[in-house]
């Protein structure tokens, strides 16, 4: 491979840069970081001048573009040989408060792979293409990315065309009113292999100092609500030992849910986000308590090992409280391992450029997760510093972006010139 093939840094961040205009955040008072964010919910306006701009860009590469029935949008770059593209691609939705990296960066970095092998006439043998999924984010539109979940047909068309949004919006309604109702049937285009190239939205990498993670897996995650039901009554006049003190016995479950993450081990994850007391008066013992948990890890058996730890201190708690616990199940996502060859692809890629690189697990969900569903697939990570994302805050250096597309770059390579 000629190592004199690389990225221009300048013109990657350029795009990134006028993409970043796009559904800008005033920065000031509000946002007072160095870095004004960006909003662009899927299927907004804002939405629609971005995928107009990132067509622009496709078109300006000579890609031949593909818009499909839930507005997933691939632009292909042909290859020696009439075979199955090597797609690289994430998405350029964002959350409602968010930073410039989220996503675009995929997409830009992708871009700017096809603009380099242009720039310097390089052939491939497969086709390459770049890919921008639809509703990753999931905030107007759920199940997040929606797009990718049609693409590998975990989600009929009609359904997804069919999801109101919070905002009363209806998903097909919108996607006509910014042009992006395509004619392709989703998952048309059978990728033989799939590379999304994001920010790490943790903080390994950033504490670690080391430019480049190699993920092989995308974590399961559980998500749970239980119900604790005891009895409301007076803080000041009911005894101690004649309370059924719901609120007590959340905390209890609460506190069990780091006992059950320190006794499983590896990497998981226990966490209680949200809690409500009925009546939640200052005076009165709450006599109900809902709360939601939320179970991660990247081993799918160990994952419904920390479930049944948790049910099993319910029934203790019951016992010892005298509450009753209902925990019933919000969302099951199983844990995603990656294609061993893509991520020996993306880890010779690094060292061949001479830049260090670790394995790791995403804790996040990615469209990449869907894709490995149909084709080899794997992540390639950058840091972001402080672990920071989904806020304005969120940053990469102009480095860390060049060195993550370098790696995509030569990834994509080996694999658009793989044998057999
Ligand atoms: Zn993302």
């Amino acid at each position: 491979m000629d190592k004199n093939i690389k990225v221009n840094k300048e013109r990657l961040i350029s795009r990134l840069d006028e993409l970043a205009q796009i559904g800008a955040l005033e920065g000031g008072e509000d946002f007072p970081t160095l870095f004004d964010g960006v909003s662009r919910l899927a299927l907004s306006d804002a939405d629609r001048q971005a995928r107009d701009l990132t067509v622009s860009w496709m078109r300006s590469l000579s890609l031949t573009i593909h818009i499909d029935q839930v507005g997933n949008m691939i632009g292909i770059r042909p290859g020696e040989e009439e075979l199955p593209p090597v797609l690289l691609g994430s998405h350029i939705d964002t959350v409602t408060v968010a930073g410039r990296y989220d996503g675009s960066y995929g997409v830009m970095a992708a871009l700017e792979a096809i603009n380099v092998l242009n720039d310097q006439k390089v052939n491939t043998r497969r086709p390459l293409g770049v890919a921008a999924f639809t509703n990753e984010e999931g905030v107007r539109y759920t199940p997040g990315m929606l797009g990718s979940t049609v693409y590998v047909g975990k989600l009929p068309v009609a359904e997804a065309l069919a999801t109101r949004g919070f905002d009363g919006s209806t998903f097909s309604q919108e996607l006509d009113r910014i042009g992006y109702a395509g004619p392709m049937k989703p998952g048309a285009i059978h990728p033989y292999a799939f590379l999304e190239l994001h920010i790490e939205q943790g903080p390994l990498l950033d504490q670690q100092n080391i430019p480049i993670g190699v993920v092989e897996t995308v974590t399961g995650i559980t998500w749970l609500e239980a119900t604790v039901t005891g009895t409301a009554n007076h803080a000041g006049t009911t005894p101690i030992d004649l309370r059924r003190d719901a609120g007590l016995a959340a905390a209890k479950l609460i506190k069990s849910l780091r006992e059950i993450a320190l006794s499983i081990g590896g990497n998981q994850r226990a966490t209680c986000g949200m809690i409500a007391f009925e009546p939640n008066a200052i005076n009165v013992i709450p006599g109900k308590a809902i709360l939601t948990i939320d179970l991660r890890n990247s081993d799918g058996d160990a994952l419904i090992r920390a479930e049944e730890l948790l049910h099993t201190r319910a029934k203790e708690i019951e016992d010892s409280d005298g509450v009753s616990i209902s925990v019933r199940p919000l969302e099951h996502v199983l844990p995603v391992e990656f294609d061993p060859i893509v991520v020996d692809a993306i880890e010779q890629a690094a060292n061949e450029l001479g830049i260090s690189s670790r394995r790791m697990i995403s804790g996040a969900g990615h469209d990449a997760q869907l894709m490995a569903g149909i084709c080899p697939t794997a992540m390639i990570f950058i840091p972001s510093r402080n672990g920071i994302s989904h806020s304005p805050a969120e940053y990469s250096s102009a480095e860390e972006l060049e060195t993550g597309a370098n790696v995509l770059l030569y990834a994509a390579l080996k694999l658009a010139n793989q044998k057999g």
